[in-house]
């Protein structure tokens, strides 16, 4: 598959359509059934090797710090300069223990679940989270907010705990497609109930600063799952998130 239409939007995958006299609908149908779940599975998870881990992060900050003094030395920026020579360190430190935080499983909020004594079973909206992230296809920021909801079954979770996971997931290299797929599945499973909704709304500073310079655009990206695919559930959680 090609990843690289980032141009064209904020897309996992371009499909690549064939001129052979199929609809554009039953070609992309086609395409979908051949990828099959796991292909779905394998984008959901934020591409990472397997010795991701094998430096431990004082040793990740000192390694970047080097390479990226090199790149600041190639734009051929003073690096003797008083304002400039700690911004490698800065960098280094904001990148492995910051903004790419998340990235470490082992940095993951734990969550405290509650039982559900008051038989709660109506839908509950956590909105407006902010969340700050960065686009993985040029490393600027990716600044939103994060509408949540689910219906309890046997448990609840405390509701600060939604926005910790929501900016866990956000501090990666991402794609809002994934990050809203992310926060979607983790719910469902730490919940344990289908019944989840999750809806972003971000700006992108690759589309503000740079490209097309579109300082107006916002990008929005939603996943429903369970009672939430039902239209009348889908509508009530979309008036809740208005004002
Ligand atoms: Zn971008």
């Amino acid at each position: 598959m090609n990843n690289n239409n980032h141009q064209n939007g904020h897309h996992l995958h371009s499909i690549p359509l064939k001129k052979n006299g199929q609809s554009k609908q039953e070609e992309i149908t086609k395409l979908f059934e051949e990828m099959g779940e796991q292909h779905i599975l394998t984008s959901i998870n934020t591409p990472l090797r397997p010795d991701a881990f094998d430096l431990s992060d004082d040793e990740k900050v000192k390694a970047i710090e080097k390479h990226f003094k090199a790149i600041m030395d190639i734009l051929g920026l003073d690096l003797t300069d008083d304002s400039l020579k700690g911004t490698p360190h800065r960098v280094a430190k904001m990148y492995v223990k910051e903004i790419f935080a998340g990235l470490n499983p082992n940095n993951k909020p734990s969550v405290t679940l509650f039982d559900n004594k008051y038989q709660y079973d109506e839908m509950l909206v956590e909105r407006d989270i902010t969340f700050h992230s960065n686009c993985e296809h040029h490393f600027v920021p990716i600044i939103g907010k994060a509408h949540v909801a689910y219906i309890p079954n046997k448990k609840v979770i405390g509701l600060s705990k939604i926005n910790r996971l929501v900016q866990y997931f956000a501090k990666r290299p991402q794609v809002q497609e994934r990050l809203t797929m992310q926060i979607a599945q983790d719910l469902k499973k730490t919940l344990e109930t289908e019944d989840v909704a999750v809806l972003l709304e971000a700006d992108h500073a690759c589309v503000i600063t740079r490209g097309v310079n579109d300082v107006n655009s916002s990008t929005v990206t939603s996943k429903f799952y369970g009672k939430f695919e039902d239209p009348n559930y889908r509508k009530m959680f979309l008036q809740l998130i208005k004002r």
